[in-house]
């Protein structure tokens, strides 16, 4: 397994890397020591000095009451989390990112489009799911590797300098943009985020009528940034489907708790 083989290969170097199980899915994927908790939390607060927080408190519980049901879904999954929810005053913005340490942040213009908390749920627990499946590191660990493991020492510190390719491993770069996940990372995102939705309560089903709604708005003139950096629909929607009967005893049991 490709793993195995990397991972040897990286410890005679560091004698630290291994593999990591991702959560929900079980996919086994390399990680090299990447000190992500402490990268996304510095990373977290150089966004907030920089960007306009939103003060509105409909908005501001909203995020807060539907993260902190995710989070508790996630459970042990995220070991060292001090989760954070903040709203980002941007409403041309549709967009949401999560970061190691569970921080995450929402856009006031992806709260006009994801109209109830189910829906807000399917995005925040598709963006936390990218973050309990380490796939930011697993990006970066892929980036050394290609790059002979030059990187190693370097990216291994907690220099500022290594911000900007920490940010761009959790698919946000310095000018506040988003940079292509794979296809793979994606599908997992969804898969994770489905999930985690579920566990917390709130309609799995609602993925698909989101993501229908997104379609619907993307074939208009304007394409949110958000839309044009994910899977097509079509693929998601026909991946969400399949998952159906394997959520929603979860959503069942769950709803229970959150009546
Ligand atoms: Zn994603």
């Amino acid at each position: 397994m490709k793993c195995y083989l990397r991972a040897g290969w990286v410890a005679l170097v560091l004698g630290l890397a291994g593999c990591y199980t991702v959560p929900e899915t079980g996919r086994k994927s390399f990680i090299l020591p990447v000190d992500d908790v402490a990268q996304g939390s510095a990373a977290f607060a150089d966004l907030k000095s920089k960007e306009k927080i939103s003060n509105d408190p409909v908005d501001n519980e909203r995020v807060r009451r539907v993260g902190t049901r995710i989070a508790q879904a996630v459970g042990d999954a995220l070991p060292g989390a001090q989760w954070e929810f903040v709203v980002f005053d941007a409403p041309d913005t549709v967009n949401a990112f999560a970061l190691p340490g569970g921080k995450v942040g929402v856009y006031t213009g992806l709260l006009r489009l994801a109209q109830t908390d189910d829906e807000l749920a399917i995005v925040m627990g598709h963006e936390i799911g990218h973050v309990t499946a380490r796939h930011g590191a697993e990006r970066i660990s892929e980036a050394m590797l290609a790059a002979g493991g030059g990187l190693l020492i370097d990216a291994t510190t907690r220099d500022s300098r290594n911000h900007d390719l920490f940010l761009a491993g959790y698919g946000l770069f310095a000018g506040g943009g988003m940079l292509k996940f794979s296809r793979l990372h994606e599908s997992e995102a969804d898969h994770i985020g489905v999930r985690y939705a579920a566990k917390a309560g709130y309609d799995p089903g609602a993925a698909i009528t989101f993501w229908q709604k997104m379609e619907k708005e993307s074939k208009g003139s304007h394409v949110p940034a958000f839309l044009s950096t994910h899977p097509t629909h079509e693929r998601r929607i026909a991946d969400l489907q399949g998952w159906m009967p394997e959520v929603m005893p979860l959503y069942e049991s769950a709803k229970v708790r959150y009546r």
